[in-house]
């Protein structure tokens, strides 16, 4: 199912031959990315063969006119898509006329590195253009961690035995289109374009909602260690500016070009600021040089190493792959900016659109707040807070009253973008997730006042959407919630999904805490929240507890468990073994009508709700449900295997947590969905961390501490990352043989490790032995 194409390394990910096939994937997995900008894996020079050129701004989005079959009321008129934008990287070689391009020429020693540790991205061959012309070019990529505009590269030919013409061509290109435009139209229009001898600037708009991008470029050249002096021609032509240059080359010296450009967009300044302002940073950075901005970029990622990296001793794979999911993560989101969120493929393709999705509050925010730190978490939610009036608007436009919130599946400012009605409509768990990481963010910092300053509201409103969402049913005597859509996508429409159900009856709880909570802690505010959410406490909180005490969950008492849905007994019940491995994954073999009949389940659903919600539930009760519904759950969704890492652990089924941590983890460097070339799973990426912290060492926040119960698997000799706690770094390391806590803080601290609580005096480190 999946395949081993990369090689294995603890700090790289290793390409060691050319196989175009390949490419389209490769391109995914080695992008590059700071936060603000992203750059999939494309080449410098041309390429003729499939690909997908991307070049992404965060923030910076198009909304693109919907397409659907049949029109439903309530639908949005667009999908906000994050935009392909300028290809800053261009660099165009022709070697005595001919061009360049490894679709066309013979290619040796092809070698692409993703240095991890450093952030660069490396890329070497030889190509024989034709018989007796043979170039050998080798380069650096880096999108720095310092200076978020800028991105930078060095390309370096060398040719072999011969003595060529070379005509190099630094280029910056806004004739860009999106892969996913639902109309093939281009989105972009010129606002201007110039281009001078080693200098380009080039400023275009969208043609909806006026977002300007303006990309500068400088670049120099040198021939061995030597700067050359240049005299380029320039030509410039719609969306499109560009040098040129010619030298003639001899065999056994090296021509290195080296390309700064810079990047701003109307999201951070004033339209008329963009050029100067791109201009000035591109010239800052090459008077800088390559080195200065290698060696910044370097430091800041290991800054960022320092508090986020997990070290596995003993097993090569699953160390490669944490590593890589974490700095994926790392380049995708990097917190300083609240409008910006974690799309599900980050920068690193089309797919999803760039957008939002509950993905963020159920499986991103917990890697955030152990490894970055309180402020980027808690920009993370304000995110939400920011669009809680869109999301009134929309529940409105629903039929909801009363300030009911219901929160996009899938947004870029806060609207709506998703349209396919058993998802738009139906997929509202997402309203639970937005509560639930309120409670977590409050839980893990042991701090309330974000209830006051932001939370409470969010949580009334979609309070009152679960309330009126539930219906009273008079035949069960129970409020049931009828038509939605669970977790899992493979099944739509279903009534009373479990999952649902108690997400809903949970949130309607927590509000009815958090409203006690803020009126004790700060009851100015908690009028101040009433008067400006028309919140009228007796009223409203009667009317929620009668829900909360009678909500409908559907169970089967001969089996002691609850179902996914009403229906779920009615279905044949299979088991993923039954299946043949040939129609996997099953949807990219069956059709949709038999996956929705069908009881294989994409990914967890109401073990999802265990995993949330672990300590409402005994540990046999949790075996019994895993025992029902893993055998039969595809994990077609990438977000799937981690939670089931995480359960299986707790369950003490370590071979099965390994092997579906490998899934997790390598789910894109072996490709196991057959779908890496539309870019990577980023915010599965942050299940995988969970996997590792929440799944094999266990950690839990139990009250005011910080839990561990370590199970490592068979192979790992050695576990160590860090947890930045409540503002104090601790480093666990975990071993067969027991296991050290250092506290890097100036408090005392303190931590349960098999249920046995140790404290860790400031500056100190603990080192226990298992008897
Ligand atoms: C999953 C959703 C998820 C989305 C984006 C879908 O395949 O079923 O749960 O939000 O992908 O990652």
């Amino acid at each position: 199912m999946h395949n081993k194409y990369l090689d294995q390394h603890e700090w790289q990910i290793i390409e060691s031959q050319w196989n175009p096939e390949k490419h389209q994937g490769s391109e995914s997995i080695f992008s590059l990315g700071n936060g603000y900008m992203g750059q999939r894996a494309n080449f410098e020079e041309n390429y003729s063969g499939p690909h997908l050129q991307g070049s992404y701004i965060g923030g910076v989005y198009y909304p693109d006119k919907t397409r659907v079959g049949w029109w439903k009321n309530g639908y949005p008129e667009y999908f906000a898509k994050v935009l392909n934008s300028v290809n800053w990287i261009g660099l165009k070689i022709e070697v005595n006329g001919i061009d360049l391009d490894l679709h066309h020429c013979e290619i040796k020693n092809f070698k692409r590195v993703l240095d991890m540790k450093e952030g660069l991205l490396h890329r070497e061959f030889t190509a024989l253009l034709k018989p007796g012309l043979e170039i050998q070019v080798s380069c650096t990529r880096l999108l720095s961690m310092k200076r978020k505009e800028i991105g930078a590269l060095r390309y370096s030919i060398s040719p072999i035995n011969c003595n060529p013409k070379l005509k190099i061509t630094p280029y910056l290109d806004f004739n860009i289109l999106n892969s996913d435009s639902n109309y093939d139209e281009s989105f972009w229009d010129s606002v201007s374009e110039n281009v001078g001898s080693q200098k380009a600037v080039l400023q275009a708009k969208t043609k909806k909602l006026d977002f300007q991008v303006a990309a500068s470029m400088r670049y120099e050249f040198f021939i061995d260690d030597h700067h050359f002096t240049l005299y380029p021609e320039s030509l410039k032509k719609e969306k499109y500016s560009e040098n040129s240059f010619e030298i003639q080359a001899e065999s056994g010296k090296t021509y290195t070009t080296y390309k700064y450009a810079a990047l701003v967009s109307t999201l951070n300044l004033k339209a008329e600021k963009l050029i100067n302002i791109a201009d000035s940073l591109a010239s800052d950075a090459m008077k800088d040089g390559f080195q200065t901005l290698v060696q910044e970029h370097k430091n800041s990622w290991s800054e960022k190493w320092k508090n986020s990296d997990i070290k596995i001793d003993g097993d090569i794979e699953a160390q490669q792959a944490i590593r890589f999911n974490i700095f994926q993560l790392s380049q995708t989101y990097t917190g300083e900016d609240s409008r910006l969120n974690i799309g599900p493929k980050g920068f690193t393709g089309e797919k999803y659109g760039g957008s939002t999705y509950w993905d963020t509050e159920a499986y991103c925010l917990p890697f955030y707040m152990a490894s970055a730190g309180q402020e980027v978490a808690k920009n993370l939610l304000i995110y939400r807070h920011k669009h809680l009036q869109k999301a009134i608007e929309n529940a409105e436009k629903l039929g909801f009253k009363n300030g009911a919130a219901l929160f996009p599946m899938v947004t870029m400012n806060g609207e709506e973008c998703h349209n396919e009605w058993e998802i738009t409509f139906e997929e509202i768990h997402r309203n639970g997730a937005i509560a639930f990481a309120i409670f977590n963010y409050s839980r893990y910092y042991g701090d309330e006042s974000y209830l006051a300053e932001y939370g409470l509201e969010v949580l009334l409103a979609i309070s009152r959407f679960w309330a009126q969402r539930f219906n009273f049913s008079k035949a069960k005597k129970k409020y049931v919630m009828l038509g939605v859509t669970g977790p899992n996508e493979y099944e739509n429409n279903v009534n009373n999904n479990w999952y649902t159900n108690y997400i809903a009856k949970w949130t309607l709880e927590y509000t009815l805490d958090a409203c006690e909570k803020v009126k004790e802690q700060n009851p100015n505010a908690f009028s101040k929240i009433c008067e400006k959410c028309n919140f009228i406490a007796m009223e409203e909180s009667n009317m929620w507890r009668e829900i909360i005490g009678n909500v409908y969950f559907p169970r089967n008492e001969d089996l002691g468990i609850y179902l996914q849905q009403d229906g779920f007994m009615d279905k044949e019940l299979l088991e993923v073994s039954d299946l043949n491995p040939e129609e996997r994954p099953i949807n990219q073999h069956w059709s949709w009508d038999r996956i929705l009949r069908s009881c294989f389940i994409k990914q967890a659903d109401v073990l999802q709700g265990m995993y949330l919600f672990e300590d409402h539930f005994s540990k046999e009760e949790i075996l019994k449900h895993y025992n029902f519904y893993e055998p039969k759950t595809v994990h077609e969704s990438s977000l799937s295997p981690c939670v089931h890492v995480i359960t299986a652990a707790y369950l003490d089924k370590m071979e099965e947590a390994y092997d579906l941590y490998l899934r997790t983890s390598r789910l894109d460097l072996d490709d196991y969905n057959s779908e890496v070339h539309e870019g990577l799973h980023i915010t599965s990426m942050a299940g995988t961390w969970m996997s590792i912290v929440e799944g094999f060492a266990g950690m839990r926040i139990k009250g005011d501490q910080l839990y561990f119960n370590p199970k490592l698997p068979e192979n790992w000799r050695k576990l160590n990352f860090n947890i930045n706690f409540r503002g104090s770094i601790l480093e666990f390391e975990f071993s067969k043989k027991g296991f050290s806590i250092q506290n890097n803080s100036t408090n005392h601290l303190s931590s349960i490790v098999h249920d046995e609580l140790y404290s860790i005096p400031a500056h100190s480190k603990i080192e226990i032995s298992y008897p």
